[in-house]
């Protein structure tokens, strides 16, 4: 068992990908990052990044004779968010079981968009055609999703966990034009918290750094810079209103919530990798241990395993049973 909760970026864009000579550092992929909570593949968001992911998650399970599993989780439906799932190899793998959750204002909403993004006009695979087992559900703010031994699924707030679980909390934030979810993961006491396409407040957005508070790590959008914003960079209308943070607004938030370090992300696909390196500096200023996502970027945190937890965990499973 690997006790490792490992992060792994696959695309750090916004809007749309951009490849070229003046990206190579940063990526131009657009959003997905891969979480492993052991041998538990967790996916933020379906962009462009996820492509190659698919590609990795299809060699290792052919290298150790394993179908796959694995968790989608959308943050909301906008095509950068989406637009790598229809060339998701494992989607595509009779022996791949994808969970797939997300926003959305009915019970077939998420599917709704999926379906029509594969829809014979747009693409010419279905949804349906492709051979992987597809759990699909939308869902609320109230709920946790939760993966332990009765695989994942979304449960109501107050659910006992077992150790092993890995559970997700939402917030549902209305810092994005047609609202974004932004996700809380804890495996054995590590936390990442994933805030991506989130426009920041006059003095710091509270509740998302209350929903994000001691988190090990937060992922938070930072795709212009100050200037940038409030229209004086040349050559770039102002962006106030649309939904997205300059580096300073992800740094207040990520100095409120007290974290562990803050990883910028959803660069401006107009943004050289001299300019994303520039975001980080802004950053810094207000809080120190920041760093620009690039794709690659990996991060480890070691799940030391804490006594207490462990019992506690133990006795939850044992009051479940008797419930
Ligand atoms: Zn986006
Ligand atoms: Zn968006």
């Amino acid at each position: 068992m690997n006790d490792d909760l490992k992060i792994k970026f696959w695309g750090v864009r916004g809007s749309y990908p951009t490849p070229g000579a003046n990206t190579l550092k940063v990526g131009g992929n657009t959003a997905c990052v891969e979480i492993q909570a052991g041998s538990k593949t967790i996916i933020l968001d379906a962009g462009t990044g996820m492509i190659s992911l698919g590609r990795e998650l299809a060699r290792r399970a052919a290298l150790e004779k394993r179908g796959i599993e694995a968790l989608l989780l959308f943050s909301h439906l906008h095509h950068d968010h989406l637009q790598g799932f229809p060339f998701f190899v494992p989607a595509y793998l009779p022996n791949a079981r994808l969970h797939i959750f997300g926003p959305g204002n009915s019970n077939e909403a998420l599917k709704n968009v999926l379906e029509h993004n594969q829809s014979a006009e747009i693409f010419p695979v279905s949804l349906r055609d492709m051979a992987s087992t597809k759990q699909i559900q939308t869902v609320q703010e109230t709920q946790t999703i939760v993966w332990d031994e009765a695989g994942p699924r979304a449960v109501g707030a107050n659910v006992r966990l077992s150790a092993e679980a890995v559970a997700i909390r939402i917030h549902k934030s209305y810092a994005h034009p047609g609202c974004v979810f932004v996700y809380r993961l804890t495996w054995r006491g590590k936390t990442v918290v994933y805030a991506t396409d989130t426009e920041g407040y006059v003095g710091t957005d509270r509740k998302l750094a209350a929903f994000a508070r001691d988190a090990d790590v937060l992922i938070h959008d930072a795709q212009y810079s100050a200037e940038h914003y409030y229209g004086a960079r040349a050559g770039f209308p102002a962006t106030q209103g649309f939904g997205h943070s300059t580096p300073e607004m992800a740094g207040e938030v990520a100095a409120s919530a007290e974290v562990g370090q803050l990883i910028l992300f959803h660069h401006d696909p107009n943004y050289s990798d001299a300019m994303v390196a520039e975001q980080e500096d802004y950053a810094k200023k207000i809080f120190a241990d920041s760093c620009a996502a690039r794709e690659g970027l990996e991060i480890e945190l070691n799940t030391i395993p804490d006594p207490l937890t462990v019992k506690i965990g133990r006795m939850a499973v044992q009051y479940a049973k008797h419930d």
